[in-house]
């Protein structure tokens, strides 16, 4: 399949190593969100679907967790290959998906690249720990195993990278997996497939069925699928994580933000606007770890706000394919309408708009496009305060010290990231030690950590225990057991 073809597609399930037609007789139309063209119609799926995935699952489950470790990661060797030699072909698809522009797309590829480097450590990520004398003649060993079948479900934001939190650890670890895509960027999925496929990577060892809510609900009850993972809107997050533990299975589920920016007096002023535009309007604003706040202290609000709409303004709105195009369309149009919404709200709960995202042209057509948005004066009584729009838009607070910047932010029922715009080393201090996040930057704008170490949020942002990636991801994906011999 040319998967940048521009005849529109009919996607299938990818089910023990082969294109499977749904059993369903309901498709939803999966639209380029820059030029509204439909590009493909995704399967909202059945349980027999989901059934014949597990079965597939669990039979080469059997076999999988028996492929010594090193023989594993050398699929993943191969497959981090093709990843790479496909770059280009990839990032296009997700900005034809998605609608974040091209460098931003070719970025997320290099982020899902680098969960596959992690994985291939895992002959040394498993290893288990030994003490030869635990009592006298007696020994102790802790050994790890993979977990079974392991579901997946994903959010439309990061059609690449957010997969890659998940399947490449949990395969390498030897279990298999259940992917179920978000059915608006369903599109990366498939290719992902075909790639691992081509890697040399055993029928059933992963899998993916495509579909909405039932798809999650039979993932979450189903009694084969002991794990799930899982990365999407808070309130979803809470019901998959509530949902599947009571149902006795592990799931970690990483959910909303609302991050916040407080920048210092002696901030570097061409810095921190360069780091804030990309950091709330890259991607639309539709990114987890987006500035959703600026907190300035000070007297250094007037200038901050002066320069952060000089620098909107100048920004180019478009189809995220052409070259020079900075902010892309948001998803749907029915996100565009909920963005108006919250833009309508801001004006009525009194805070100032500087810049009006809803006035914009962009130079794509059909597409759904909403502009910098920035408000001045936000208090934390607004509803644009409170809530993720996960859009192009940036509010502004006015606080007079760190202190209570610092309360502000913490004021926020989530905790992803925060950011901290300073040259003191006293307020990084006191900003690391009282700021209520998992993920913290200072001196730039999105501080989601790499592969190697663990996504943190905490509060709302996260529920589970165990987070995705780094060392976290190997505990999730495997259980220990403990030999105690007397030799
Ligand atoms: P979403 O919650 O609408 O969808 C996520 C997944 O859940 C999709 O696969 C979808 O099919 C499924 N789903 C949706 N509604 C459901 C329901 N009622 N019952 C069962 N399943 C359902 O999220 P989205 O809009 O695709 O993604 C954006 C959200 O994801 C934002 O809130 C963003 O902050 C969050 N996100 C968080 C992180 C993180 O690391 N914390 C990373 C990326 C995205």
């Amino acid at each position: 399949m040319s998967i940048l073809a521009t005849e529109k597609q009919t996607l299938s399930n990818f089910i023990g190593g082969q294109w499977v037609k749904s059993t369903t007789t309901k498709y939803e139309e999966v639209p380029n969100p820059a030029t509204g063209e439909i590009i493909a119609e995704v399967p909202i799926s059945t349980s027999e679907d989901l059934e014949k995935a597990v079965a597939a699952a669990k039979k080469a489950f059997a076999k999988w967790k028996k492929v010594p470790s090193p023989q594993r990661s050398r699929i993943l060797y191969k497959y981090h290959q093709l990843l790479t030699e496909n770059w280009d072909e990839l990032a296009k698809l997700i900005t034809i998906e998605n609608g974040k522009n091209y460098n931003e797309a070719y970025g997320e590829v290099l982020r899902g690249i680098e969960c596959v480097e992690f994985a291939t450590g895992t002959p040394s990520l498993l290893m288990g720990q030994q003490l030869p004398d635990i009592a006298t003649d007696i020994e102790s060993g802790m050994y790890r195993y993979p977990l079974g079948v392991v579901g997946g479900i994903t959010p439309f934001n990061f059609p690449m990278m957010v997969p890659c939190w998940m399947f490449p650890l949990a395969i390498a670890s030897g279990n298999t997996f259940i992917l179920k895509p978000s059915e608006r960027t369903p599109l990366l999925a498939n290719r992902l497939a075909e790639l691992l496929q081509e890697a040399g990577l055993p029928e059933g060892v992963f899998n993916i069925v495509h579909g909405a809510h039932d798809i999650v609900n039979g993932i979450l009850s189903h009694p084969d699928i002991p794990a799930v993972s899982f990365v999407g809107s808070q309130p979803v997050a809470e019901y998959v994580y509530k949902t599947g533990t009571s149902h006795g299975k592990r799931v970690q589920a990483l959910a909303g933000a609302k991050n916040h920016s407080i920048v210092m007096p002696d901030a570097d002023m061409d810095l921190t606007v360069t780091n804030i535009i990309n950091a709330a309007f890259g991607s639309a604003g539709e990114r987890c770890m987006a500035c959703a706040v600026v907190v300035a202290v000070g007297d250094i609000a007037d200038e901050l706000v002066d320069r952060l709409v000089e620098e909107a303004n100048q920004m180019t709105i478009g189809n995220g394919l052409e070259k020079g195009i900075f902010l892309g369309p948001v998803i749907r149009d029915s996100h565009k309408d909920k963005t108006i919404g919250y833009i309508e709200s801001g004006v009525e709960e009194g805070a100032k708009l500087l810049r009006d995202g809803r006035k914009d042209e962009s130079s794509s057509e059909g597409g759904y496009f909403v502009g910098p948005t920035i408000f001045d004066h936000v208090t934390k009584e607004m509803k644009i305060w409170k809530e993720e729009i996960f859009a192009p838009v940036l509010s502004v607070v006015r606080v007079e010290t760190l202190d209570e910047a610092i309360i502000l932010a913490n004021q926020s029922e989530f905790a992803n990231g925060a950011c901290l715009y300073t040259d003191s080393a006293k307020a990084i201090r006191q900003f690391r030690e009282e700021i209520d996040a998992g993920m913290l930057g200072v001196n730039l704008g999105v501080p989601a950590p790499m592969a190697f170490f663990p996504f943190s949020g905490y509060k709302k942002s996260f529920y589970g225990d165990l987070h995705a990636n780094g060392k976290d991801g190997i505990e999730f994906y495997t259980r220990k057991k403990m030999l105690t011999a007397r030799h």
